[in-house]
């Protein structure tokens, strides 16, 4: 400590056991890795935890194998710190009140900043010279000031995120590091001191095994959700997502269409060349909807060889078009079975139905989409049904 003064010593003690009691404590509250995110930028940059004026949280992503920003805390700009600052001095909240109550607009989440961020990526095995990668490689804290930052001059993060002075914070739980805090003192100008690194580091070493802590369970949860042969939803999760969907539907007042889709004479095909085989093109089935869906669609495995696609902000006659397509995909389809020398063919039946034009309930919309699909079956198979012809 650079203090001389014991009774300093000891508040500064003190206060650093406080900040890292109370971000500690809030943690432990939550498994949601967007709320332990939260509560960690809080404890970084509110008065009564680190008091930084910005904090930018990058996690790295093992399945890119790049940081990606993931939260922006603090001020957008000089006024909108002085909002911020001079509701602080009024109410003193601690980090407590901060996370529970959210009273301050800090989370940026339409911030342009993270906006910026978001649309950056930081490949730990990019040929570029990155800051980010370079404070992932080094593995420790970093100061960073105006001489130190020169050789970074076309730094993607230092193009949006000006700053004379900061820090990065290595997250690391368990040998690895799973993410980086980028932390300054842009507004008040107030330079990071060697004591400041220091509960920093101690803060940052709880918040990276929240974060390890949190990413397991969120695995879990999401494992839970699958089905094991397709890695598709499970029936499950479909029931639970589409009651969501309907809900935040009617509130937007925009349409949700439900495809039911089933596969054509797959007892005879599972008889004819056995339920392995079976298996195989069910997995295949499954990855040809996963790659033909858009990433707000939820494509589920609803029961033996029937799928749901739970189509968002989706009307009728765009949730016709989108099952011809798919229709049509699998109907030209090879499937080349590993274990047989031919080549398979196969088509599918689709049953469609709309929110709220052929449904006013989750169970309406199932039970109409799931009708059209038999209408499907019944005139002949290899076809897409709506609940009620197009009228438009
Ligand atoms: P249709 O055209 O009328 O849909 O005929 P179908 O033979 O597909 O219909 P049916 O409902 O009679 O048969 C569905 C078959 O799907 C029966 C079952 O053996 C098979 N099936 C269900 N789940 C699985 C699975 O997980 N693996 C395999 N291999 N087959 C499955
Ligand atoms: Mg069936
Ligand atoms: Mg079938």
């Amino acid at each position: 400590m650079s203090q001389s003064d014991p009774q300093q010593q000891l508040e500064q003690a003190h206060r650093e056991l406080n900040v890292l009691y109370e971000v500690s404590s809030a943690m432990r509250t939550t498994l949601e890795l967007e709320h332990i995110l939260y509560i960690i930028l809080t404890g970084v940059t509110s008065h009564s935890g680190l008091g930084y004026n910005r904090a930018i949280l990058f996690l790295m992503n093992p399945k890119t194998n790049a940081l990606e920003c993931e939260m922006v805390i603090g001020p957008e700009s000089g006024e909108h710190a002085n909002k911020i600052w001079s509701y602080i001095e009024n109410q003193r909240p601690q980090i407590e009140d901060l996370i529970r109550e959210d009273k301050v607009e800090t989370t940026l989440s339409d911030s342009a900043l993270l906006k910026r961020l978001k649309a950056l990526k930081f490949p730990l095995d990019s040929q570029n010279k990155l800051l980010l990668v370079d404070a992932y490689h080094r593995g420790t804290p970093w100061h960073l000031t105006k001489e130190s930052l020169l050789q970074y001059d076309h730094d993607p993060l230092l193009q949006n995120f000006q700053s004379n002075e900061f820090l990065i914070m290595p997250l690391r739980a368990k040998g690895k590091i799973n993410g980086l805090i980028v932390a300054d003192n842009f507004y008040t100008q107030k330079p990071i001191s060697t004591d400041d690194i220091r509960i920093f580091s101690l803060l940052a070493g709880h918040a990276s095994l929240a974060i390890e802590n949190s990413r397991l369970y969120e695995m879990t949860v999401e494992k839970s959700h699958t089905d094991s042969l397709t890695n598709l939803w499970n029936h499950g999760y479909f029931q639970e997502k589409l009651s969501k969907e309907i809900i935040s539907t009617q509130k937007a007042n925009q349409p949700l269409s439900l495809m039911m889709i089933d596969i054509d004479h797959f007892k005879e095909l599972n008889d004819t060349y056995g339920h392995q085989n079976g298996d195989w093109i069910l997995k295949n089935i499954a990855q040809i909807l996963h790659e033909s869906s858009r990433e707000s669609d939820y494509i589920c495995r609803y029961g033996g060889e029937e799928f749901a696609i739970i189509l968002c902000q989706t009307n009728k006659k765009e949730s016709f078009q989108i099952a011809e397509r798919l229709r049509q995909k699998i109907e030209e389809y090879l499937f080349k079975i590993p274990s047989l020398s031919q080549e398979l063919k196969l088509t599918v039946s689709i049953g469609l139905a709309s929110f709220p034009e052929d449904a006013q309930t989750k169970e309406e919309l199932i039970a109409n989409a799931d009708k059209s699909m038999y209408i499907a079956k019944f005139s002949g198979r290899n076809k897409t049904c709506l609940t009620e012809p197009l009228d438009y």
